[in-house]
């Protein structure tokens, strides 16, 4: 892609981030700040991504992929809520994860390793969907150890940093959990 649409993605996702500011309460009960499909998504990040004007249709599409992956349908997702969040952890019955399902998702848009992830496809979104379809706490399918075609489907995407637009690097070991253990 030419650098002169990054430039232009990026000043839209600014002028998008300006806009939901303005819009959006403080506090829990201010209700999603957007919807994909019946999921409501709650943005509590400052992540470039999730601002970024591309956001809703990346989101629709991760969960697709990973819907499919786990032999699931957006069914599964109805009445689930998603929370994104800039803190390092959420919590998960008690413990602190990168992500959760509990009936409701959260995840972090952090990476204990790299900072801020780049896209909302590299956070594990992609595994606590897998929760949401399958179930499976103590993670004994052996689905929780591949993810390839989850990751051949997802790649290629562009990301987005504080500098701008950068790739969008899928780390399948984000989603991978090992099996056997909750
Ligand atoms: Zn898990």
């Amino acid at each position: 892609m030419p650098r002169v649409s990054h430039r232009s993605a990026v000043r839209t996702a600014s002028l998008l981030a300006t806009l939901l500011g303005a819009g959006c309460g403080a506090g829990a009960d201010a209700g999603p700040d957007l919807h994909v499909r019946t999921v409501g998504v709650i943005l509590a990040t400052s992540a470039p991504f999730a601002r970024a004007e591309d956001f809703p249709a990346r989101l629709e599409t991760t969960f697709d992929a990973a819907l499919g992956y786990w032999g699931g349908s957006w069914d599964d997702l109805a009445n689930v809520s998603l929370t994104l969040t800039g803190e390092t952890s959420v919590e998960c019955g008690g413990r602190a994860a990168l992500g959760c399902f509990d009936g409701d998702m959260r995840i972090t848009t952090v990476d204990p390793g790299i900072g801020t992830f780049d896209c909302v496809e590299q956070t594990v979104l992609v595994h606590e969907v897998g929760h949401a379809v399958i179930g499976d706490p103590s993670h004994t399918d052996p689905r929780w150890m591949d993810l390839a075609a989850v990751e051949a489907a997802l790649s290629g995407r562009v990301g987005y940093s504080g500098d701008g637009v950068t790739e969008c690097q899928i780390y399948p070991s984000v989603w991978r959990h090992p099996l056997g253990e909750p």
